[in-house]
């Protein structure tokens, strides 16, 4: 059967802030499935931060996108062709080959799943994929979360960061405090998700809000955000104190990018700040599931999605994420 869809190309690198310029809409011929491969139809897509790195060529430790070639990422689509055993028409699948309507590939690049009841596809691009896997391996694995530990999430109000908190109440944090960019998210935060204390980073500097907000110091900050966010953490934390290094996005769109200038307060409060990429933890996956299935059930667990309808408006979808008009996951409705 023949069949044409939209792609998503990228147009141009952007230098600081990217703009709906840097992206082009394609219309192109499905070409058809090979022995072994499918046709999924995209349903939805994720929109991440680090599409941004991708966008550059900039050295990092992901492929850039090429100039004038189909952009990828995370999505959700059901097979509507199949010359392969291994997938049916009709099956829904998690895969790479986002901004796209039709992907078609070899069947092992697709991987089959079934959202629990009350759960979209969507589900598998937020609190039952990489961002939420990302919360719980940073918070536990990286920062080395204790019961007791008082912790501090930035980016609070977005994918991660939601979840991030949410991780430290069920394990037994003492205090959760969060930071993000609005007063409705802040109430969110306070009141939705069971935060401690938050605060809007635009009310006023970091470093003062923190300190109101954490007045005895924090042990664990996990970090969405770098700069200003993480000098503050770095002033507030304790002795032994443990930082996720899991993103900056304060520096993603600057030309200039800055450092915290508190930085050799490491040494004498003995810091750890490590780094960390979530791709290297898959492992950790089905032990995440399993327990935010739980967190979930039990309500102990909320999670929240933006979505925008339609592939022709992911370009803005991406934007309005960087800036900070997703509360939770931001989606793409595809079709
Ligand atoms: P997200 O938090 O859902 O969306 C991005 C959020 O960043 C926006 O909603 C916005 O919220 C906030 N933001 C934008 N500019 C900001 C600024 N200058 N200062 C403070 N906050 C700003 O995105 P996500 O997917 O959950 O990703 C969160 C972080 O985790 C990002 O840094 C990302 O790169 C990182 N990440 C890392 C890994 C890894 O493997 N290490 C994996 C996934 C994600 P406000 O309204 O609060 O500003």
């Amino acid at each position: 059967m023949s069949r044409s869809g939209r792609e998503v190309h990228l147009a141009a690198r952007p230098v600081g802030w990217p703009t709906s310029d840097d992206f082009r809409m394609v219309e192109v011929d499905v070409p058809a499935p090979g022995p072994g491969q499918v046709v999924v139809r995209n349903r939805v897509m994720s929109v991440d931060p680090y599409m941004r790195g991708r966008m550059s060529d900039a050295p990092s430790y992901a492929r850039p996108y090429d100039v004038g070639a189909v952009m990828w990422g995370g999505a959700v689509g059901e097979v509507v062709e199949s010359e392969s055993p291994e997938l049916a028409v009709g099956d829904l699948v998690l895969h790479e080959y986002g901004w796209r309507d039709y992907a078609v590939a070899d069947a092992s690049r697709f991987r089959k799943v079934d959202p629990p009841p009350g759960f979209g596809p969507s589900a598998f691009l937020g609190v039952l994929g990489m961002p939420g896997l990302t919360a719980y391996v940073g918070l536990l694995d990286i920062a080395e979360m204790r019961p007791g530990d008082r912790v501090f999430v930035s980016g609070a109000a977005g994918a991660v960061g939601s979840l991030a908190g949410q991780i430290a109440r069920c394990k037994g944090a003492a205090r959760v405090i969060g930071s993000a960019g609005s007063a409705a998210k802040v109430a969110y935060l306070t009141g939705e998700l069971g935060f401690d204390a938050a605060f809007s980073y635009r009310d006023g500097p970091v470093a003062a809000q923190l300190k109101q907000a954490a007045p005895d110091g924090i042990d664990v900050y996990f970090d969405n955000v770098g700069g200003d966010h993480l000098e503050a953490a770095i002033g507030r934390l304790a002795q032994h104190g443990r930082v996720a290094m899991c993103g900056a996005i304060s520096m993603y769109n600057e030309t200039a990018p800055t450092g915290p200038r508190n930085l050799a307060l490491a040494v004498g409060k003995r810091l750890t700040l490590r780094g960390y990429i979530v791709t290297d933890h898959y492992g950790r996956m089905p032990e995440f599931v399993a327990e935010m299935a739980g967190w979930l059930a039990s309500g102990q667990v909320k999670s929240a999605e933006t979505t925008v309808d339609g592939l022709d408006n992911a370009p803005d979808a991406f934007l309005g994420m960087m800036r900070g008009d997703n509360t939770g996951k931001m989606v793409v409705r595809v079709s």
